[in-house]
């Protein structure tokens, strides 16, 4: 069978981390058709837009798309076009792997988690944000809903299930906000019901923070709301060793979108030395989503079993490769993997 994807190749460095993780991904024998659409800088220079209706019917159409990172021009319109994108599809879940990997700063070798954000609603509203005219006092809104709630926390369920993940961490702060946390634990606590063969529990955020750590081991999949979610996915990220390997998936009903979570890197774009693997692991969530998980499992072990070989990896983990050279070292492996 074979599946088209969406593929944005970005802004800076993203062509270059976009064409080597093609490259594997054609070595995985996933069967994916490429449409290359644009988006960002480089749409804006094509197209004289930055998100052009080709891309968006792209996106819509196909349902899943791979995108490197993008730049948004100040004063063209979006405060972001990662929010607008986000927006525009309802993307409501931001999964965010923290993976270990051999050779890296990272400062524990045993964590593999997943972080589950609630992409939508919660603290990050822009409605109900006021400043009072003399500057003395600001206001602003959370809004936590039942709906919201279930559908993140069925999502993180339903994909621990579907990825043999064995434990839900549900990370919150209804102790001291009330309603809107204590609303979101509620249904949580209610949709855990469902999954008997998931071990669940429950953490409060700033405990959980001193948790992840100290032990990190002992997460599995973590959901919650978008503030926690997202304060809790860069700690994770640092706890792995930087945003070099953190890939972030944001998924929503009707499409998802897979990238890698650093941004356009300006100071090395042409230079032919960017890391490809965070995108890469971005599309390892993307072959789990479209249901190749084996696939995405080998994509993870060849790019580990590289780092482990130091074979051709890029400046940024102490080598001398290039983005091409070390995916070249990541596809052999590929090839020779079961
Ligand atoms: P943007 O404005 O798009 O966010 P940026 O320069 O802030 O661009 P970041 O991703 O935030 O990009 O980069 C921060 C630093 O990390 C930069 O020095 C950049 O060179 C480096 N960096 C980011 N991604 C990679 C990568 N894939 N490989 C190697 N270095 C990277
Ligand atoms: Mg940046």
């Amino acid at each position: 069978m074979t599946h088209t994807i969406a593929v944005i190749r970005g802004d800076g460095i993203g062509p270059e981390i976009s064409d080597a993780s093609l490259r594997v991904l054609d070595a995985l024998d996933a069967g994916l058709n490429y449409d290359f659409v644009d988006a960002g800088m480089t749409a804006l220079e094509k197209h004289g837009e930055l998100l052009p209706a080709a891309t968006m019917a792209a996106i819509g159409k196909h349902r899943v798309a791979l995108k490197g990172p993008l730049t948004t021009p100040v004063g063209e319109g979006f405060t972001s076009i990662n929010v607008e994108l986000r927006k525009r599809f309802d993307l409501y879940a931001n999964l965010r792997p923290a993976i270990t990997f051999p050779n890296t700063k990272a400062r524990y070798d045993n964590i593999d988690l997943i972080t589950v954000r609630e992409n939508t609603e919660g603290a990050y509203g822009s409605e109900g944000q006021t400043l009072s005219p003399d500057g003395q006092q600001a206001q602003s809104l959370i809004r936590v809903s039942r709906r919201g709630s279930e559908r993140i926390v069925r999502y993180a369920y339903d994909m621990a299930r579907r990825l043999g993940r064995k434990k839900v961490t549900i990370v919150h702060k209804a102790n001291i906000m009330k309603t809107t946390s204590g609303l979101f634990l509620s249904v949580a606590r209610d949709i855990a019901k469902d999954y008997p063969e998931i071990t669940s529990n429950e953490m409060i955020v700033d405990n959980c923070c001193m948790q992840l750590v100290m032990r990190p081991e002992q997460f599995d999949v973590i959901v919650t709301t978008n503030l926690f979610g997202d304060i809790i996915s860069d700690l994770c990220a640092g706890l792995v060793g930087g945003l070099g390997l953190a890939p972030g998936a944001n998924i929503g009903t009707d499409a998802a979108i897979f990238e890698a979570v650093h941004g356009s890197a300006p100071d090395i774009a042409g230079k032919g030395i960017a890391n490809p693997c965070a995108l890469l692991l971005g599309a390892g969530q993307m072959l789990e989503h479209i249901g190749m998980p084996d696939k995405a499992t080998r994509l993870r072990q060849a790019i580990r079993d590289t780092m482990a070989a130091r074979d051709r990896v890029t400046p940024d983990l102490g080598g001398t490769g290039s983005t091409s050279t070390f995916a070249d070292a990541i596809i052999e492996r590929v090839k020779n993997s079961p």
